[in-house]
């Protein structure tokens, strides 16, 4: 049996990077377990049919428990199982998130690293943007970012004129620390195609390395602890059980499977880990704990004057970040409103046809409420409780009114006259319960869940500043687990950042 040096579980967002970063040295002998198989359906790269993927093999497709927060209703959650992980699914918006939002995380680990000017370096590694070269953004990194200029939809357009009326500034994408303002989205998009992390980063040349195997179709089932060391990990391959060993594990298996596959290896709540019959090797109470996900309100809906084109883009083509109900407040964001030149809606509602309307989609940037995830059994199969507690706090339904408010506002701006017929959603609402409702009704997952192994100082805290789980001397997590509070915006680049913050210090030896 093969012995590695490093083994990362799961070749997601996270995991294809590092896989690529730590096998540069050919001294290291890597190896990438990954439960899905090559990405093979030809419409990931087809910017426009993402929502379509939706369902299809290769996503994990999660439910919550049905939420109080949301009329009761239980959200689909998708998660990639593929080479390239929630990538090959996601949206492609590249958003680093506010310079606030990283001095929450240094001040949770009191560790600069992990503040804005700490992760710029990674952030600008990473990227190979359109704006690249300008100090601010990153130029020849393996990921192409493009912030849209003529592709832009004529809708959108005018959101951006009407939110610029309204006094947002005018900004040059959301990347260079300043997020208040309205701007078309960077979009991991290059030459009308998604670029996935996988293609990113596990190009043909960094897949011949002698020194890293990539065993795809291996669903990892549990971890082997001996004291305080992880010995092994017991998968199940297509040809039966294998059991492959390493000196050092990272688990990059995402925010539901990271803290799923500790619990399963008993690590975890003791009172958890007893329900699900499972002996408890280290108990770490914070497993599981401290869900997040942002929310959008799907959505304030306009029927259109005029046939709207179809997106060019990914239909989410703009998005507003502001202060709540000030429109020329600078600082860091509270609210967004996102321009959708597409009827988009929660399954509450019934969307008109494509062309035929468009939606403005509306969230809180920094939520406050904060749910569980936890197994109930041992295998892989026994199913997952995942309660993200939506809209628990009243802060977070405050909010959410503000947003809803400013995307009416922008709505109904004259610059977006030569489009807008009437309002389809909400429509008259005058009270804050009949508006709460309504916002219950037509919230739908922004798709960013994280936060189940946060990282932290205290000791409580899952994984400690180096991304090391306290209790066991060679486990690592990386991936939106490990992220102690959501950014204001999408997360994608943020866990990006994380991992190769992280590939860097482990290729410096630390
Ligand atoms: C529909 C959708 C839209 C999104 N839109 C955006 C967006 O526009 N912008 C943005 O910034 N973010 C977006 N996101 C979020 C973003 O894609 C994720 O936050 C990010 O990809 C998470 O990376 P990760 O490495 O933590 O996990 P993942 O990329 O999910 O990777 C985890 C990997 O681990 C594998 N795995 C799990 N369990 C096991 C196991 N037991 N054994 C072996 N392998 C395992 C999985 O199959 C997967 O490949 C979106 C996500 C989705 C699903």
């Amino acid at each position: 049996m093969a012995r590695y040096d490093v083994a990362i579980v799961g070749g997601g967002s996270a995991g294809a990077l590092l896989a690529a970063q730590l096998s540069e040295d050919a001294g290291r002998q890597v190896v990438l377990v990954e439960a899905g198989g090559e990405p093979d359906d030809p419409d990931i790269a087809v910017p426009q049919a993402w929502p379509a993927l939706q369902g299809r093999s290769y996503d994990w497709d999660y439910r919550t428990e049905p939420q109080p927060g949301t009329a009761g209703r239980v959200h689909a959650w998708a998660r990639g199982k593929a080479l390239g992980g929630s990538s090959l699914l996601h949206a492609m918006g590249h958003m680093r998130g506010h310079p606030a939002d990283f001095a929450a995380w240094a001040a949770a680990t009191g560790d600069a690293r992990w503040s804005w000017e700490g992760l710029l370096p990674a952030f600008l590694a990473i990227e190979d943007h359109s704006l690249g070269g300008d100090g601010v953004h990153g130029k020849g990194g393996p990921l192409p970012v493009t912030l849209p200029g003529e592709d832009v939809s004529p809708v959108a357009r005018a959101f951006i004129e009407a939110g610029a009326a309204l006094g947002l500034p005018s900004i040059r994408g959301h990347n260079t620390g300043e997020m208040v303002g309205v701007t078309p989205n960077s979009l991991t998009i290059r030459d009308g195609r998604r670029i996935t992390v996988a293609e990113a980063w596990l190009t043909p040349a960094v897949r011949a390395r002698k020194n890293l195997t990539i065993l795809a179709g291996h669903l990892v089932r549990r971890l082997k602890l001996d004291g305080n060391h992880a010995v092994a990990l017991e998968a199940a391959g297509p040809d039966g059980p294998v059991e492959i060993t390493a000196d050092r594990i990272i688990l990059s298996a995402g925010a539901i499977e990271s803290p799923a596959l500790l619990m399963r290896s008993g690590i975890g709540p003791q009172a958890v880990l007893a329900e699900a019959g499972i002996a408890c090797r280290i108990a770490a109470p914070d497993v599981g704990r401290n869900l997040q996900d942002h929310l959008l309100g799907a959505g304030n809906l306009y029927a259109a004057r005029r046939a709207v084109p179809p997106s060019r883009l990914q239909h989410s083509e703009s998005m507003a970040y502001m202060r709540a109900g000030d429109f020329s407040a600078g600082g860091r964001p509270e609210i967004v409103v996102g321009c959708g030149v597409a009827p988009i809606v929660s399954e509450r509602f019934t969307a008109p046809p494509a062309g035929a309307a468009y939606s403005l989609l509306f969230g809180v940037t920094n939520p406050s409420s904060r749910g569980t995830l936890r197994i109930t059994g041992p295998e892989a199969g026994d199913r997952l409780v995942i309660d993200p507690c939506y809209l628990q706090t009243e802060r977070d339904r405050k909010l959410f009114r503000a947003a809803l408010a400013a995307a009416r506002e922008i709505g109904h701006r004259r610059e977006m006259a030569e489009w807008r017929e009437r309002e389809l959603l909400p429509g008259p609402l005058e009270t804050d319960t009949g508006i709460d409702r309504f916002i219950a009704e037509a919230a739908i997952t922004h798709h960013h869940p994280s936060g189940t192994c946060r990282m932290g100082g205290d000791d409580h805290s899952v994984v400690d500043p180096d991304l090391r789980l306290r209790g066991l001397d060679n486990l690592h997590v990386v991936d939106a687990s490990v992220i102690p509070t959501l950014t204001a915006g999408p997360i994608h680049a943020s866990v990006l950042a994380v991992a190769e913050t992280f590939a860097r210090k482990a290729i410096a030896g630390a």
